[in-house]
């Protein structure tokens, strides 16, 4: 573990944090061969799979970049995070957890043979795809167009500026679309679906098509460390109670299968995306030694190489190296 020195926030220990960072970086570009760019959604395979990048952003200000860190990319999955707390503002969390449920699913994030082998009453959680196109239905608006427009505005307060879609992925994600129009169909037979299947599938399409960089993910989870206040304003962006319903949810379900082995190892709440994503959101921890971001941070990570559960093959092992570093571990 890293050594623990007295104040990280002198010029000095930010240039000890930055060679750090730019060291595993480069160490563990080197494994993003062992994994693979997802193929599903043609456009995702176009992207450099030897990408790798980090940005971590503490709530006392200190910044470390490294790698990639323009490098834009889909939010994919990762949007299901925004879809989430968006729908649980407007439409309140009981609302919410009335329709979809907490629990972590052990399979596929495409998968809904829970909901017809097991019957259970309600998606398991919203960021496996049946929850969270359930999830999108709710958003108000009558149009695809309108319903995005609640996830932008949220996002513009996070971000500070509203990003765009890209286009290309939109469409190659929209025509490549069978298992996700199965999961809407079994959806709209069930009754999840409060809105037309088309617009709503449509929204998911879109939401996923948001193109951010990690610099973009840190922040957001800056702020859900932060319990949904921005750290410079104090404005609560988000409302504690869904930030912390948030977390669990990530910490429970947002690593695919591999969510029990990530909190295990990493011990972070974070949640990833098939376009190699990453987001973390790291609260204070108590620790006896002074150790770098133990007043919380948010991370984000991008490494489109991914390993057999959907996860960025280096981006999983340069978080589990830093977590271990750094103690980054909230337990
Ligand atoms: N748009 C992707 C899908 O639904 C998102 C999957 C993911 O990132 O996990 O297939």
């Amino acid at each position: 573990m890293v050594q623990g020195i007295a104040n990280w926030s002198t010029e000095q220990s930010r240039e000890w944090l930055q060679s750090y960072v730019d060291d595993w970086v480069s160490f563990y570009r080197k494994h993003t061969g062992e994994g693979s760019v997802a193929e599903y959604i043609p456009q995702l395979a176009t992207a450099d799979p030897d990408a790798l990048g980090i940005t971590i952003i503490g709530r006392n200000g200190i910044k470390v970049s490294s790698g990639d860190v323009d490098l834009p990319f889909t939010i994919q999955s990762i949007s299901k995070v925004i879809s989430f707390i968006v729908a649980c503002m407007d439409r309140g969390v009981s609302y919410m957890l009335d329709r979809v449920d907490v629990e972590p699913t052990g399979e596929a994030f495409n998968s809904i043979m829970h909901l017809e082998m097991k019957q259970v009453r309600k998606p398991l959680n919203p960021f496996v795809n049946a929850g969270a196109i359930t999830v999108t239905s709710t958003l108000e608006g009558k149009t695809s167009d309108e319903k995005m427009e609640s996830i932008f505005a949220l996002l513009e307060k996070l971000l500070g500026y509203r990003p765009a879609l890209n286009i290309d992925v939109y469409e190659s994600e929209r025509d490549s679309s069978m298992r996700n129009r199965a999961i809407g169909y079994y959806l709209l037979e069930t009754g999840f679906l409060e809105s037309d299947m088309n617009t709503t599938l449509e929204t998911y399409f879109k939401q996923c098509s948001i193109e951010i960089t990690v610099q973009d993910l840190a922040r957001i989870g800056l702020i859900l460390a932060n319990d949904g206040e921005d750290v410079e304003t104090n404005e609560e962006i988000i409302p504690r109670p869904i930030a912390r319903i948030t977390k669990a949810l990530m910490l429970t379900c947002g690593m695919y299968d591999a969510s029990g082995k990530f909190a295990t190892y990493v011990g972070i709440p974070a949640k990833s995306g098939v376009s190699g994503g990453i987001i973390g959101a790291v609260p204070p921890r108590v620790r006896e030694e002074v150790l770098p971001f133990m007043e919380g941070c948010g991370i984000g990570v991008y490494g489109p190489a991914l390993d057999d559960n959907g996860n960025s093959v280096s981006g999983i092992r340069l978080l589990r190296h830093i977590a271990s570093q750094w103690d980054l571990s909230i337990f």
